[in-house]
C-alpha cells in the first residue's frame, strides 16, 4: 500500500557558516494493506522528515514514493493534493493543526467539501457525529474554537478530520507524546480501534519502544537518518542484534 524506495534529504542551515545534515539517508520500506508499521528512533534522528518526505511537505534529493500503486514523486501539486483523501498526517501538536481563528466545525468541513466528502452539508456533519462519537467526542464542540478546547480533545477532533477523509494511509507522528499520560492510553486504543475496524494501513512514528511494541507488528529502528534494524516486534525486542537498537531494547525493560 505504501512504498518508498532510497528516499534522502539533507538540510544546509546557517547564514554565514552552513550547517549541513543528512537528515535522511537511503530510506527504503514497504507497508502491506491493513498492516502498521512502527518507526523507531531517537529525536531528530529523521523520523518527522521521512513522514514529511512521504506528504511531499517537503520534496526529497532522492528517491521514490508509492501510494497504492501511484508514484507520488511524479504528481504535480494539484495531483499530489487529490491524493490527500488516501493518505493523512497526524502530528505531534494537535493545537498547531487547527486554525486558531476557525470554530471546530468549519475545519471539519472545510477539507471534505474540497475533496468532496458528503453530497450536502447536512450529510458531511452526520459523518463528524459519526467519527465523534468513535472518538468519544460531544457535538457541543462544534461551535468552539481551538484555545477553548483541551489537548486531547484537539487530537481526537485531528483524528475525526484525518478519517472523514477515508484515507487508505495514516502516518502518525509521535500523535500522543504531547497528551497528557492518562489521554495518551485513550488515543492510542481510539487509533487502534479504528485500523481494525477500517482495516487500514498505519505508519506509526514514536521514539517509544514501548508504545511501538504495543501498536506495531513490525518494527523499523532508525538512527541517524538510517534504518538500522528491521524485524518483527517480538525479534526487535527479545533478539536485537544492532548496537543502537539494544540500547533502546535496554532502556524499554527498564521501565
Ligand atoms: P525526528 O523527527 O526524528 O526528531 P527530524 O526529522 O525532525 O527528526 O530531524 C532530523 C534532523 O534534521 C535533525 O537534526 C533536525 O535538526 C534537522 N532538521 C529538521 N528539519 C530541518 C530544517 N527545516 N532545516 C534544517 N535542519 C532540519
Ligand atoms: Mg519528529
Amino acid at each position: 500500500m505504501l512504498k518508498v524506495e532510497n528516499l534522502n534529504k539533507h538540510y544546509c542551515s546557517g547564514i554565514i557558516r552552513k550547517h549541513h545534515v543528512n537528515a535522511v539517508k537511503n530510506v527504503s520500506f514497504e507497508i502491506q494493506k491493513g498492516n502498521i508499521l512502527g518507526l523507531v528512533g531517537n529525536s531528530g534522528c529523521g523520523k518527522s522528515t521521512v513522514a514529511r518526505l512521504i506528504m511531499r511537505l517537503i520534496e526529497p534529493d532522492s528517491g521514490k514514493i508509492f501510494l497504492d500503486g501511484i508514484d507520488l514523486m511524479g504528481l504535480s501539486y494539484q495531483k499530489m493534493k487529490e491524493q490527500l483523501t488516501n493518505i493523512q498526517i497526524i502530528f505531534q501538536h494537535p493545537e498547531s493543526s487547527l486554525d486558531p481563528h476557525k470554530k471546530i466545525l468549519s475545519s471539519l468541513l472545510e477539507p471534505m467539501e474540497i475533496h468532496g466528502i458528503g453530497s450536502c452539508k447536512e450529510e458531511r456533519i452526520a459523518k463528524i457525529e459519526e467519527l465523534f462519537d468513535l472518538v468519544g467526542l460531544k457535538n457541543n464542540l462544534f461551535t468552539r474554537f481551538p484555545h477553548q478546547i483541551s489537548g486531547g480533545e484537539a487530537q481526537r477532533i485531528i483524528i475525526s478530520r484525518a478519517m472523514a477523509l477515508n484515507p487508505k494511509v495514516l502516518i502518525l507522528d509521535e500523535p500522543t507524546s504531547m497528551l497528557d499520560v492518562s489521554i495518551q492510553a485513550h488515543v492510542m486504543n481510539i487509533l487502534k480501534d479504528l485500523q481494525k475496524k477500517r482495516d487500514m494501513t498505519y505508519l506509526f512514528i514514536s521514539h517509544d519502544l514501548e508504545v511501538l511494541s504495543w501498536f506495531c507488528d513490525e518494527i523499523h529502528v532508525m538512527n541517524k537518518g538510517e534504518i538500522v534494524e528491521r524485524g518483527s516486534k517480538d525479534k526487535i525486542i527479545n533478539d536485537p542484534q544492532n548496537p543502537f537498537t539494544k540500547e533502546l531494547v535496554d532502556c524499554f525493560c527498564k521501565f
